[in-house]
């Protein structure tokens, strides 16, 4: 994915510095309680898909069909 900046975005290295994996607070929560041990290759992915690009610090947050949902930029100071 081409990010405004004119970076590629790329996800295709695992890992990688692109991809954040947010939850809430909640979400986290009822995750941690699921059990009395956690195996992390149940944790489930995030509700949404997060990236930021690692050269303007843009953030993408895509819908569940993989179409961006919205955009964030950082504010000029
Ligand atoms: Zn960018």
């Amino acid at each position: 994915m081409k990010c405004k900046c004119g970076k590629t975005l790329s996800t295709v290295q695992a890992p990688n510095d692109v991809q954040l994996h947010v939850y809430t607070d909640k979400e986290w929560d009822d995750i941690i309680n699921m059990g009395d041990t956690i195996d992390v290759l149940t944790i489930p992915d995030p509700e949404k898909e997060v990236w930021r690009c690692i050269h303007c610090d843009r953030i993408y947050v895509f819908n569940e069909d993989n179409t961006v949902s919205k955009v964030y930029i950082v504010e000029e100071s």
